[in-house]
């Protein structure tokens, strides 16, 4: 199970409110897609709810369970950056197998998800490589194997292929959707980009200025947008 609910959450930076009282449900295995311009708060509702950033006001929930207090650790979510995060003096395989590691799994136990992981991205060729002796598009499979291994009820991705040339994007676009089939996930993935959100999302959630615009399937929003903001993001015209 893997369903999430936010409610009233808010976000504050000192005086400025950046979250201004985001309401959502995501259902259990859907693919829910982020999308707004930059500066509305995509990165940071992520982090929100991944417990990397504390919360103003309001509760995140993950099969009905309150985890607003939770750390990172405890909350049986994985994330996956634009900019890898991988540890450089680790080797692949150490890079996917750490957090379990530190959860307390035993080593084989470790060995045996790190192998399942590299085996679905096809990354077994490279688990005795380090980070700098592979290229971009490989270090962001390694981090979405990582993301794989704990088996989490949430995946978030924060505009995963940005680094990527075209041609990448789009083999790691199919990837990801493949991956979202084979493990009947929820997954969460922020992009301003609206050809990854027209083609992956089951949901878009339209974001302006910290509130949410508008929630439907993509040809829902794309056909009959809320309002011109919504239109202006996924191409509709008025
Ligand atoms: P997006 O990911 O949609 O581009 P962000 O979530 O990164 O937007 O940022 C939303 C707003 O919050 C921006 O105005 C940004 O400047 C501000 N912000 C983000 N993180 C911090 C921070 N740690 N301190 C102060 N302001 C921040
Ligand atoms: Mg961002």
């Amino acid at each position: 199970m893997g369903s999430l609910t936010l409610n009233n959450l808010t976000k504050s930076f000192g005086k400025t409110e950046v979250i201004k009282g985001v309401d959502l449900e995501v259902r259990d295995g859907e693919f829910c897609v982020f999308v707004g311009p930059s500066g509305c708060g995509k990165s940071t509702l992520l982090r929100m709810i991944a417990g990397l950033e504390d919360v103003s006001s309001g509760d995140v929930m993950i099969d009905a369970a309150r985890v607003t207090q939770l750390p990172p650790s405890k909350r049986e979510i994985a994330m996956v950056f634009q900019s890898y995060a991988l540890y450089p003096h680790l080797k692949v395989r150490d890079n996917m197998g750490l957090a379990m590691k530190r959860a307390g799994a035993s080593k084989p136990q470790v060995e045996a998800a790190v192998d399942e992981a590299a085996r679905m991205l096809s990354l077994e060729p490279l688990l005795d490589r380090r980070p700098a002796e592979l290229s971009g598009g490989q270090r962001q499979r390694v981090a979405i194997g990582r993301a794989i291994v704990r088996r989490p009820k949430l995946f978030l991705f924060d505009e995963p292929l940005s680094n990527l040339d075209a041609a990448l994007r789009v083999a790691t676009r199919i990837e990801i959707a493949r991956l979202h089939h084979e493990l009947k996930a929820t997954m969460i993935y922020v992009t301003h980009d609206q050809v990854e959100a027209m083609t992956l999302a089951d949901r878009i959630v339209v974001l302006d200025g910290g509130r949410v615009a508008q929630v439907g399937a993509p040809m829902e929003l794309y056909n009959d947008p809320a309002n011109t903001f919504v239109a202006g993001f996924i191409g509709s015209p008025q």
